[in-house]
């Protein structure tokens, strides 16, 4: 398979992420999808990321952050058409959609399951 066509399959599944992440009540904006290697060599100096092996250097990974409604009496991070929301990193808020996005294809992992270092916004596919 190209990586056009691997690139093309991992935006469909994408459009489908994200309109379960919808119909879920939650809200996400989009974060880094294509990274550029001085990028990538400078989060692996900053501890930020641990390869240099990146989906991101192909356009096969994107991170996104999320927001959950907000509970009863908690304090909303943002409004959004009137209703309060609250950003979160929570491996339990998301995993849900972590568990969604690897159900799409085998090739799809989600970072909250990596076995070193849980990237919980990070979706991608191999
Ligand atoms: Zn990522």
């Amino acid at each position: 398979m190209s990586l056009v066509s691997k690139q093309w399959q991992f935006i469909k599944d994408l459009k489908k992420l994200i309109d379960y992440i919808e119909k879920s009540g939650y809200i996400v904006t989009g974060g880094e999808l294509w990274r550029h290697p001085y990028m990538q060599e400078y989060y692996l100096k900053t501890g930020r990321s641990k390869t240099m092996h990146s989906q991101h250097l192909k356009r096969l990974a994107i991170d996104l952050n999320f927001f959950r409604p907000a509970r009863h009496g908690e304090s909303a991070s943002v409004f959004i058409e009137g209703k309060p929301f609250v950003l979160t990193w929570n491996i339990s808020d998301i995993e849900q959609f972590g568990r969604f996005w690897e159900s799409l294809s085998p090739d799809n992992r989600w970072g909250g399951n990596f076995n070193s270092f849980k990237d919980v916004p990070h979706f991608e596919k191999k």
